[in-house]
């Protein structure tokens, strides 16, 4: 077989590549991915209850870089969602990275409000620390701060998920979460944030639905490389696999998730439910009041005021019955705040001369919309983590990447345990593991690349970089440019 270009490897990388490479019509590309799926760890799916599930760990695409955000912008539309995690430390769930919101949190307002003036003070509000870099303070209370910090959030969350302590990596990776000296509880500040509307899946095949871009599924490189021609080839997998590991394996750390599907626990707000019926209740009356007022003889709005009543008792009724599951509250409520909607609408439409009528109509109707978006969860934001207690690190609850996800009762969470890579046949070298000595075995491995004039080594696995996908979008574009350079097209 003959093409101008071979991918190997339909990730994120590989699949920008040939996206770049196939504008040039009369090239022929063909990718090669081994799993049964395009997108590499980006992949999701929808499950049996319509979650999007991140089948290779939660993935929140962040980006300070305006050019990746419209490059990738041509491919998706984004649901603005704002990753915030919580780690449980001593039984509680506390924002993380650690902030000021995190420190009262922790420990006694006093003492709490004197670190917070310390962290100012020294660094100036909205500055960010590695927790290394907090370790080294001759501040007796900032360093008290440090050790805390670095005992419950950072060591053993660090051992379980590489083995090594903190200290022992490049500084680079506890540094990706710093002590963050603000009230700002997301995980990330980057400008630009979001999640493909339509799944990242979607949006990576839209980039590769091109008539010069040939896709082989469930096929290795090694095992049909032989048979293949090509002007250049673009590798995207393990840097070390494809020198035979001729010096040596580069080491990788893998990933083992327990997906589970999760019945939402009973409501816990069946409270603010009744609390809600209770106020349209009372809007109820103040509308029949301003209107009777107005509209003394119409015989049409009275039934739907008693309509509305009849409504809104049923839902203190169904509140108050509560001690059933989710389900079956959410059926009726969702049933009756149709109905209520319909209604209110049509007194809108009846009544639009009055102004007093249309304020409060439309304030019930956001109170409407209010009650429906109140969910019941899991757990309290997409993603918690656990640095002290279980073996795993951290459980994603998916249902929060989505609005609105209102009405489920059903969940779906992943816990993600952290295990060796053997290079076994279906294992995943999920993390490069960012160590002095990996980095220079590394770089071994790329004097040899630089040999090789129509092989370029591209993504996450052929750098050995800990890059996230707006970081592999820039190196992937600049990469095209160099082999579009190369091939005199501009
Ligand atoms: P990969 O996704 O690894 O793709 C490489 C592809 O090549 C794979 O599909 C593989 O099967 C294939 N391949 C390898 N060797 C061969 C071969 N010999 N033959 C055929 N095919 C081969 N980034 C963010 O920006 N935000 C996040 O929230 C985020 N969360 C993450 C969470 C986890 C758990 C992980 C692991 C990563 C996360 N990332 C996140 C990083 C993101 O996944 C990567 O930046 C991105 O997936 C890298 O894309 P890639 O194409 O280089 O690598
Ligand atoms: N980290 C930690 N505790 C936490 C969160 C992060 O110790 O609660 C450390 C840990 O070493 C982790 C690194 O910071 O590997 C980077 O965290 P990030 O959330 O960026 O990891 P990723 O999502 O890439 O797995």
């Amino acid at each position: 077989m003959k093409f101008d270009y071979v991918i190997v490897g339909a990730g994120l990388t590989g699949c920008v590549v040939a996206e770049q490479l196939s504008k040039f019509e009369n090239k022929k590309i063909l990718i090669i991915e081994k799993r049964n799926h395009i997108a590499g760890n980006c992949y999701d799916f929808r499950n049996e209850n319509n979650i999007i599930i991140h089948k290779y760990g939660p993935h929140i695409f962040h980006t300070n870089n305006k050019k990746v955000w419209k490059y990738l912008s041509q491919f998706t539309e984004w649901e603005k969602y704002q990753h915030r995690v919580q780690a449980h430390i001593d039984g509680m769930l506390v924002p993380v990275p650690f902030n000021i919101n995190s420190i009262h949190k922790c420990f006694p307002m006093t003492v709490a409000r004197e670190i917070e003036l310390a962290l100012i003070k020294k660094y100036r509000y909205g500055a960010k620390i590695s927790i290394l870099e907090l370790r080294k303070e001759d501040d007796e209370l900032l360093r008290m701060l440090a050790d805390y910090v670095y005992d419950k959030v950072f060591l053993g969350y660090t051992v379980k998920q590489w083995d090594f302590r903190p200290e022992e990596l490049d500084e680079s990776v506890t540094a990706r979460i710093p002590v963050f000296v603000s009230r700002d509880d997301r995980y990330f500040q980057d400008k630009y944030q979001g999640i493909p509307k339509l799944g990242y899946t979607k949006m990576i095949k839209r980039m590769i639905n091109k008539p010069n871009i040939q896709l082989l599924l469930n096929t290795d490189f090694g095992t049909v490389k032989n048979d293949l021609q090509y002007e250049k080839l673009i590798f995207t997998g393990m840097l070390d696999e494809y020198f035979n590991f001729e010096y040596g394996k580069l080491p990788y750390r893998s990933l083992r998730f327990e997906f589970e599907t999760v019945d939402l626990p009973p409501i816990a707000n069946s409270k603010d439910l009744r609390k809600a019926a209770d106020e349209l209740l009372n809007d109820i009356y103040n509308i029949r009041q301003v209107s009777s007022e107005v509209f003394n003889d119409s015989k049409s709005l009275r039934e739907i005021y008693n309509t509305l009543i009849n409504i809104s008792s049923k839902l203190t009724d169904a509140s108050s019955e509560s001690s059933g599951y989710t389900k079956v509250l959410i059926e009726r409520v969702d049933e009756l705040l149709k109905i209520a909607s319909g209604l209110l609408n049509e007194a809108k439409m009846l009544f639009d001369d009055s102004d007093e009528l249309l304020k409060i109509s439309n304030e019930m109707l956001m109170k409407i919309t209010d009650i429906r978006i109140k969910p019941s969860r899991y757990q309290p934001v997409a993603q918690v983590n656990y640095p002290n207690e279980y073996d795993y690190t951290r459980i994603t609850e998916f249902i929060h990447f989505y609005f609105p996800y209102y009405y489920q009762n059903q969940s779906a969470i992943a816990r993600e345990y952290p295990i060796p890579f053997n290079h076994g046949a279906n294992e995943i070298p999920y993390y490069p593991i960012p160590k002095k000595e990996n980095n220079e075995l590394a770089d071994k491995y790329k004097e040899l690349a630089k040999e090789l004039e129509n092989v370029h080594f591209v993504g996450r696995l052929a750098d050995y970089k800990y890059y996230n996908m707006d970081q592999i979008i820039e190196r992937a574009l600049g990469a095209c440019r160099i082999i579009n350079r190369e091939q005199g097209q501009t």
